[in-house]
């Protein structure tokens, strides 16, 4: 059976790598290979740099309210294809569809929407400086960025970045993750019919130590965005130092969720649980992967979650009724795995879980065996400072910590590197205000967990990133400053 492939999008056209090497695309539910992708390298980021370098211009002269017409038209070509897009994207990275479909496609059209809306709200200001001069600052799009994502949702973050980029005026070349891209290759051909100048917006498939880094290292590249992992955020930084690259990073999150004895427990229990056994079986960067939970309530707390972990079913992601899917990669499951060993070598008591392969399957399915399956896992552990507290684990593995005071819980909230969210279950209105004030993170939630939303922003703290995206202000990552002094002549 030939497999499809998929094909880079540069200058308007569908291509193969220059040097003609393929990857491999897993369907994380099967273990199976499905599609392939090109293995592109330099020559081929080359390429599309050239062809963004040579779109930017005109790209960047179009009245900004035409830019909006065509992502617009872009908006409405998405939702159109959502299915499609939607069904490659949970083959290809194991999220369910009812994520896919239900949330990420159609958000992704309304964020789109949303960057078009601010395409021509970019101002800038007069300073009055005395004497003759007038002294104006604008926002200028930088002209060629570049940006990077991570397998977890690479559809809505394509959605979000380019149209970003975009609305400012910039041409885009993206990196999409090797592990997971068919779905952005197959939305490619949106956007020239949406009205886009062939070469705004190129997509060269590939790895990150070849394609990555000379995305990253590319002279004609004036700005990155890197999603991705705290790990390579460094080594993009590092790149980034050569040429004095302009750098906005999305990194990971180890995000604490306190509950607090005067919580609705079941609503907290549900929100907790939701948010780090589905919404991408764990691997998503705003995951609730600790909680931190009052003593008086930690048995009943930690029981509804897993009354909750027991009536998820696992299983085909394609299915209605599947409420977690697998990990998406092989690399990643191995990861996964691996902190299911450590956390009893570690001291931490195992409360339900820790199960893989097809027994971690709701319901036997010889089709699936190879899948990379993990159970919705529960640790606890008295000790913050365990590897399974502090590291990112990026699956559906949380751990509970007990806390006796509100300052210790605080403690343990913000006592890692990451500060991506956080939030607290509470019925005390002050007290809810101080877990505002005391949660150093980007975002905090209340009562809820694991939301966000195109017209909010949002970004990390310490480790997990640096200028927040989304909300009124989202285009100013995607514009720089210019200040003009103009005298008479
Ligand atoms: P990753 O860091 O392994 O890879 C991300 C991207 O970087 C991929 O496209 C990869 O090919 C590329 N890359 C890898 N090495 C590179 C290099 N040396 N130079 C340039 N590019 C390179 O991350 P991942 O495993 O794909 O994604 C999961 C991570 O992403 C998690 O840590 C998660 O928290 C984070 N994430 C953060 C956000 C956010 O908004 N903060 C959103 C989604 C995911």
């Amino acid at each position: 059976m030939t497999l499809p492939t998929y094909l880079n999008h540069i200058g308007g056209e569908s291509r193969p790598a220059i040097g003609g090497g393929w990857l491999d695309s897993t369907d994380p539910s099967t273990g199976r290979v499905w599609a392939r992708v090109p293995d592109s390298g330099p020559d081929d980021v080359a390429e599309a740099v050239d062809a963004a370098r040579r779109a930017a211009p005109e790209w960047g002269a179009v009245p900004p309210a035409r830019r909006a017409a065509v992502l617009r038209r872009w908006a409405r070509a998405v939702v159109e294809h959502a299915d499609d897009l939607a069904r490659t994207e949970s083959r290809d990275n194991g999220r369910v569809l009812r994520e896919t479909r239900g949330a990420d496609l159609p958000g992704g059209a309304m964020h789109i929407e949303y960057n078009a809306g601010l395409a021509d709200t970019v101002t800038g200001d007069t300073l009055h400086m005395g004497g003759t001069a007038s002294v104006s600052t604008r926002l200028e799009p930088y002209g060629v960025v570049g940006v990077i994502l991570p397998w977890n949702a690479p559809l809505a973050m394509f959605f979000a970045k380019v149209s970003g980029a975009l609305a400012a005026g910039n041409a885009v070349v993206v990196k999409p993750a090797e592990q997971a891209c068919c779905s952005v290759l197959a939305g490619c051909a949106l956007l020239e019919e949406a009205g886009l100048p062939p070469g705004a917006v190129n997509v060269v498939a590939g790895t990150g130590e070849r394609a990555g880094e000379a995305l990253v290292s590319h002279p004609g590249v004036a700005k990155v965005h890197f999603t991705g992992s705290t790990a390579t955020g460094r080594r993009v930084t590092e790149l980034s130092a050569a040429g004095i690259t302009d750098l906005s990073l999305e990194l990971g999150g180890k995000s604490a969720c306190i509950v607090f004895d005067d919580a609705d427990l079941d609503a907290a229990a549900a929100g907790a649980a939701g948010a780090i056994y589905t919404g991408g079986a764990g691997q998503s960067c705003v995951a609730a992967s600790r909680f931190v939970v009052q003593d008086g309530v930690f048995e009943a707390f930690t029981e509804r979650v897993r009354e909750y972990a027991r009536a998820l079913r696992v299983g085909a992601p394609g299915a209605p009724d599947t409420g977690m899917g697998p990990i998406a990669s092989e690399e990643q499951y191995r990861k996964v795995l691996s902190y299911l060993e450590l956390g009893p070598k570690e001291g931490a008591e195992l409360l339900f879980g820790g199960g893989s392969g097809p027994d971690a399957l709701t319901e036997p399915d010889p089709a699936l065996a190879g899948g990379y399956w993990v159970e919705p896992t529960l640790f606890r552990t008295g000790d913050n400072g365990l590897r399974i507290c502090q590291e990112e684990i990026f699956g559906p593995v949380a751990v509970a910590l007990p806390f006796t005071a509100e300052e210790e819980a605080y403690a343990i909230a913000n006592g890692t590197g990451y500060g991506l969210a956080g939030g607290a279950w509470t019925r005390d209105l002050a007290r809810a205000r101080r877990a505002v004030d005391a949660i150093d993170a980007g975002t905090v939630w209340i009562n809820t967990f694991r939301r966000i939303h195109w017209a909010v922003p949002f970004g990390g703290r310490k480790q997990s990133g640096n200028l927040p995206s989304n909300g009124p202000d989202a285009l100013r990552e995607w514009l720089t400053l210019k200040a003009a002094w103009i005298e008479p002549g």
